[in-house]
């Protein structure tokens, strides 16, 4: 039966709870809200389903890039609801087209007020909306490995896409994991911090600002592409409002982009790497104004860079045959993978370990979010601070010597 020695070797991808043929297992948060597997052994019959699907026990096959390209949809609205250049998007409306359904992760905000992140499978192009853009979260999988299986069982594809630990565990949870009618996607991850968290951010901000978030999106294009979120929100007076935020000023933001609230496994991820568990491999192409200035509309080139650029890389050969059917649907210029890995240290190296991670977890888990919004307030200001008074002091010394 499952065991779980090592927080760093388990990503929480849940493929043993979907494997476990009489639902012994249930995923359960630790003192810091990040999921594991719980066994209930009244119920475990000892088949050793669980650790056959593990794959940090069973590493699967993983793929060298072969082909990689700089891509941006021509179609508008699909462009401005996805983080980057809406590749997602535009194959997700092609294996719809094609009488698939997609899974993906969805940021929902429940009738009770609440939200939950969780990967879910549509059919239809009405809820594409839903899968669309990063949820910096890690998404609960329930049964969606199953139900992947149980599509692909009735001769209908599938395209999966999430994390690559998530695609590397319904690789491990099928027994034929390069089914031709499957097709996975991962995306580039820098890590995941846990949905307990989010939702405790959204409670805190809601009780110090006296107002109710209806909506939370962790990249807005209202503006530009980058690191902005927008947030929906209700006021005291029940006035309704919608604004862009940069994402310094959140400190659960900010916290993810410094690698302080990742799980533990994310540290030492064994996907963080050029060897991919996905047929494609989808990212932002940041950077791409210097180093393919040609490609930039500015210069003549198909790319609004101001309206977000994805890199694809294609893995596998079934890859291949996707990406040859939407290189021809969007726009895409040819790049060279050493450069995409130059912009991502996530596609050579897994994310630094935050400094502040410990203190902030332990906060987290004794006195709750509104613990972590305090100090980080406080850290925050001081670190702002000693950044101010040390550019100050560098351009006196930099005029002193001139
Ligand atoms: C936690 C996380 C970390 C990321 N880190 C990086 C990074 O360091 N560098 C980089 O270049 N890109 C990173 N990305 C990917 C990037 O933000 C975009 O998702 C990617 O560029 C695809 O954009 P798109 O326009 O094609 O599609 P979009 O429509 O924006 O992509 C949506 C896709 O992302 C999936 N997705 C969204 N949130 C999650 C989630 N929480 N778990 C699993 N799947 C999810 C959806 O299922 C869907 O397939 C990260 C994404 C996530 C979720």
């Amino acid at each position: 039966m499952i065991n779980i020695l090592r927080k760093s070797h388990c990503s929480g991808c849940s493929a043993c709870a979907n494997a476990c043929p009489v639902g012994a297992i249930v995923m359960k948060p630790d003192e810091h809200g990040f999921l594991f597997p719980a066994v209930d052994v009244s119920k475990c019959i000892d088949c050793g389903s669980c650790d056959n699907v593990c794959h940090f026990a069973n590493p699967n096959d993983r793929h060298h890039c072969i082909a990689a390209y700089a891509m941006q949809s021509a179609d508008h609205e699909l462009l401005k609801a996805s983080a980057s250049g809406g590749v997602f998007a535009s194959l997700a409306r092609e294996i719809i087209a094609q009488g698939g359904v997609v899974a993906g992760c969805t940021l929902e905000h429940t009738c009770d007020g609440a939200f939950e992140v969780k990967h879910i499978v549509i059919n239809s192009l009405n809820d594409l909306h839903k899968l669309q853009g990063s949820k910096y979260v890690q998404s609960s999988m329930d049964d969606t490995y199953v139900k992947v299986k149980e599509f692909l069982d009735r001769g209908i594809k599938v395209l999966f896409s999430g994390t690559p630990c998530q695609v590397a565990g319904l690789k491990s949870f099928l027994t034929n994991a390069d089914h031709p009618d499957l097709l996975t996607v991962d995306i580039i991850c820098h890590g995941v911090p846990n949905a307990q968290m989010f939702y405790d951010y959204i409670k805190t901000q809601e009780k110090k600002h006296k107002l109710k978030i209806t909506d939370f999106r962790f990249r807005d294009k209202s503006d530009t592409w980058g690191l902005t979120g927008g947030v929906s929100y209700t006021d005291d007076n029940g006035k309704k409002h919608t604004v862009s935020f940069p994402a310094r000023k959140s400190s659960f933001y900010k916290l993810f982009l410094g690698g302080e609230i990742f799980r533990e496994c994310c540290y030492h991820c064994p996907y963080a790497s050029p060897e991919r568990p996905g047929d494609l491999t989808i990212g932002d192409f940041w950077g791409i104004e210097k180093n393919y200035p040609e490609s930039i509309s500015a210069n003549g080139g198909p790319f609004k860079v101001e309206k977000g650029v994805s890199c694809m890389l294609v893995n596998t050969r079934k890859g291949n045959e996707w990406a040859e059917v939407l290189t021809t649907q969007m726009e895409a210029v040819p790049v060279d993978y050493r450069i995409v890995s130059k912009e991502n240290h996530q596609l050579s190296r897994p994310s630094d370990l935050g400094k502040n991670r410990d203190k902030v977890l332990v906060l987290y888990g004794k006195h709750g979010y509104d613990a972590v919004e305090k100090w980080f307030q406080r850290h925050d200001l001081i670190h702002r601070t000693k950044r101010k008074l040390f550019n100050l002091l560098n351009r006196n010394r930099k005029r002193s010597n001139v």
